[in-house]
């Protein structure tokens, strides 16, 4: 592939943009400017390949594909069939999966189609019946009375939001917080590890219909063979979302206990972040869930988003590429360098470092909340995000955190010696920020100092550290 035909398709895009709206022909390249100014240390994050990108820019988006492959509710699909298998084949083989479900556009949009699976597959009523024999929209407000009543067990237990975990693990601002009645594990307050006796202790009070496992923030491996164990031992279902570490599973750094694909019987994840692609989700499960999984559009889904399926089959024939694990392994190395390098200059991190490609600071130890530190950091060039410590006493919206993580440098292409840089310049701008004060004294939350020459040299520095690794190399939008 020649580096000058990704720098001729993005130009000639750009142009065609521009005669149209020129408005967004410029933002489109100032975002491209920015992405490659940035030191982006977001979690979520990554850059997904020029090949990914392209996939999803062209007349596949004008397609309407409610079904499923082979089964369309519209003529005229066979190209979308053939993406769709393409995108699933991917996703089977790359993760060992007896199903995957490429549809969703988004991880919540996963977690939802896997909820509504899970239910409708564990609960034997005439209700439900009726619902998966016949359109939605017969069933009478009686049969949805019913419904709610048959579905009876609606419990969820699930990692608690300060421990890591996700809002759609049955949280309030989620509808899955309205659809399930949630009981949280959290993590031992001394090790900050997960505690799998406490666990199992809370799945038999509660007894759940699901017990998840996986996180957003939370930096150590998770062992879902354990957790499987306590789901059968209660007899929930056991779901798996890998958003955050998918890459990770993909890539072959998480195997045995610690893939979940082979012990829970249902898998959620989002494909844009460690796995490095389109924005969007995915739903692998055993092939007792499969039928109901396939459901996810019209239940829950909006029709299925060919362009980004397209892509989807792109990134996922990457990821099963022998350089994507190396890319895996990497994304590791850097954050435990990342988590070292901050150890040794006296920063806190939760669980006290990392065994997956986040790094929880927290920055109490630098009088700082994670508020003040991610505003702080951001003057100095440096992006993150504010999050929860276990057992936060700022709140969820303050914080006592930063999140950090390395999928994004890594593709980049920075290695373990930047990474201690970046430990180095994250450390000076914590130290020299301080947290400032109301107007009536009292201590702010939000408000810090930290001088402007120091942000601006910072900066400079972190601008120095990506300035031999440039972002998509073959762009050129000059
Ligand atoms: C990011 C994330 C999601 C949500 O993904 P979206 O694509 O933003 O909807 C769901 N679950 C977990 C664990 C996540 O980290």
């Amino acid at each position: 592939m020649s580096r000058n035909a990704e720098s001729t398709a993005f130009r000639s895009a750009l142009e065609v943009i521009r005669a149209v709206e020129p408005r967004v022909a410029d933002a489109i390249g100032a975002e491209l400017t920015d992405q490659r100014e940035s030191l982006k240390l977001i979690a979520s994050e990554n850059y997904a390949s020029p090949a990914t990108l392209l996939a999803m820019g062209n007349w596949f988006s004008d397609k309407y594909a409610e079904g499923t492959v082979g089964r369309r509710f519209y003529a005229g699909c066979q190209n979308v069939d053939t993406v769709e298998a393409l995108a699933a084949e991917h996703a089977r083989e790359l993760f060992g999966a007896a199903h995957a479900y490429v549809q969703p556009h988004s991880g919540i949009d996963a977690n939802l189609v896997a909820f509504w699976a899970v239910l409708a597959d564990r609960v034997e009523s005439p209700a439900l019946k009726k619902a998966q024999v016949r359109q939605v929209n017969d069933l009478t407000e009686a049969d949805w009375f019913a419904l709610r009543r048959e579905l009876g067990n609606q419990r969820m237990l699930g990692m608690s939001l300060d421990a890591g975990g996700h809002l759609t693990h049955g949280f309030r601002p989620n509808i899955s917080g309205k659809m399930f009645d949630q009981r949280s594990y959290g993590t031992d307050p001394a090790t900050g590890l997960i505690d799998y006796d406490r666990v199992a202790e809370a799945a038999r009070e509660f007894e759940p219909l699901i017990l998840v496992g996986g996180y957003s923030a939370y930096p150590r491996k998770v062992n879902f063979r354990i957790l499987r164990e306590i789901a059968d031992s209660v007899g929930a279902t056991f779901m798996v979302d890998m958003a955050h570490f998918a890459g990770l599973v993909a890539g072959k750094v998480f195997t045995g206990d610690f893939d979940p694909v082979p012990h829970a019987h249902i898998v959620t994840t989002t494909t844009h972040k460690s796995l490095r692609g389109p924005r969007g989700g995915m739903v692998l499960c055993q092939p007792e869930l499969a039928d109901q999984v396939d459901r996810g559009c019209p239940m829950v889904l909006g029709g299925p988003l060919p362009h980004v399926m397209a892509a989807k089959a792109v990134a996922l024939a990457e990821a099963r590429r022998p350089d994507f694990a190396d890319y895996a392994q990497r994304i590791v190395d850097n954050a435990q360098a990342l988590a070292d390098g901050l150890l040794r200059r006296g920063a806190t991190l939760v669980t006290g470092g990392t065994d997956n490609h986040l790094v929880l600071i927290d920055v109490s130890g630098y009088g700082l909340t994670g508020r003040q530190a991610e505003q702080a950091l951001l003057d100095s060039g440096i992006v993150t995000n504010r999050n929860s410590v276990p057992q936060d006493p700022n709140g969820a919206w303050y914080t006592s955190g930063i999140r950090i993580g390395t999928p994004a440098l890594t593709t980049r292409g920075l290695g373990t010696a930047e990474m201690d840089q970046t430990a180095e310049l994250i450390h000076t701008v914590l130290t020299q920020t301080t947290a400032g004060a109301n107007a009536d004294g009292t201590p702010s939350k939000a408000k810090y100092t930290l001088d402007a020459d120091l942000a601006d040299k910072v900066s400079r520095q972190a601008a120095d550290l990506l300035a031999p690794h440039p972002l998509y190399p073959a762009v050129d939008l000059t």
